[in-house]
């Protein structure tokens, strides 16, 4: 707010206010303290976009370095692409002269060592998962697991800030899904997906399962609902909403925050108790409001000739 109160841009305040949750060591869902991929390695993901411009940017699977945002930025900025992932990301890091971090906390790898315990011991760990078709489906039941349908240490930070030059930019950081299969990449990195913004019509952002976000391309909907004429509130709904046509097995929690060219802000959530913060010019503190509940279960399909794929 500092920024854009001195007349700074959209895209300065996304990244200023990105950089303090991928720091909070508390934090183990974004950034410093992310929890790692099921083989104990932190990949961290992000992107950012330019609503003026439609400039965007984005790293996928991100290894080492604390602040995935201004990674991902300068990619915007500074090559002819708007994704790198894995080591292409690191590499391109490491040229920009970002600091060379170890993500894993030893309270991340405290959690990663006890969730892992009952499923194996942990890849690499005596009796442990060795054989790749062991690291697929140890993955996946963690992925399928109750307490991982609504996990508590999962999460993404998702910013929208509009300017005074009427400027919307879009960030979003994360660790991902705990426990992931080594190089999964979710819709925090991928434009349309968890993050879209365009200055005629507004901005949106998602958190939850990432792999429902990229199939309905969720970020991207509630935007062109909101070109269609929709208000932020109706397009962030019919955007969640429409997540409920997927046929799914690892059906989860889905949030959307939503917003439109004049700062009118929605948020969502399948959590009844969800909230989101927010400030505005006249704002002395942030703000907190609760989210719209979305109730989603996802569809079953039966049909006795063909099996249901995802
Ligand atoms: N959307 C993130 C992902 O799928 C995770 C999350 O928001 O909890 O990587």
């Amino acid at each position: 707010m500092a920024i854009l109160r001195r007349g700074g841009s959209a895209l300065d305040a996304v990244e200023a206010a990105i950089h303090p949750v991928e720091s909070n060591l508390d934090d183990h869902s974004v950034g410093k303290s992310g929890l790692p991929n099921i083989l104990g390695v932190v990949e961290l993901d992000a992107s950012i976009m330019d609503g003026w411009t439609l400039a965007a940017g984005a790293v996928g699977g991100v290894h080492g370095y604390e602040h995935p945002i201004s990674i991902a930025r300068r990619v915007m900025e500074e090559l002819p692409h708007s994704l790198l992932v894995g080591e292409g990301a690191d590499r391109f890091a490491k040229e920009c002269g970002f600091p060379q971090v170890d993500l894993l906390t030893p309270e991340a790898k405290r959690i990663y060592s006890e969730r892992l315990q009952g499923q194996g011991g942990g890849p690499g760990s005596p009796g442990g998962p060795s054989g790749d078709s062991i690291l697929r489906a140890v993955s996946s039941r963690l992925t399928m697991d109750p307490e991982m349908a609504h996990p508590k240490d999962a999460g993404t930070v998702n910013v929208i800030a509009l300017d005074r030059d009427g400027h919307l930019a879009v960030g979003v950081s994360t660790s991902g899904w705990p426990w992931k299969y080594p190089g999964r990449v979710g819709d925090s990195a991928v434009i349309g997906a968890g993050n879209y913004c365009d200055d005629r019509w507004g901005a949106a952002a998602c958190t939850g399962r990432g792999e429902m976000a990229i199939r309905c391309a969720t970020a991207h909907t509630a935007v062109t609902l909101m070109q269609a004429g929709m208000s932020a509130h109706a397009a962030g709904l019919r955007a969640m909403q429409n997540l409920d046509h997927l046929v799914d097995p690892y059906f989860g929690a889905m949030n959307c925050v939503a917003m439109d060219p004049q700062g009118r802000h929605a948020a969502f959530s399948t959590n009844a108790r969800a909230t989101y913060v927010w400030m505005d010019e006249r704002s002395e503190d942030v703000q907190e409001s609760p989210r719209t509940h979305v109730e989603l279960k996802g569809r079953e399909v039966t049909d006795g000739r063909r099996k249901a794929t995802i």
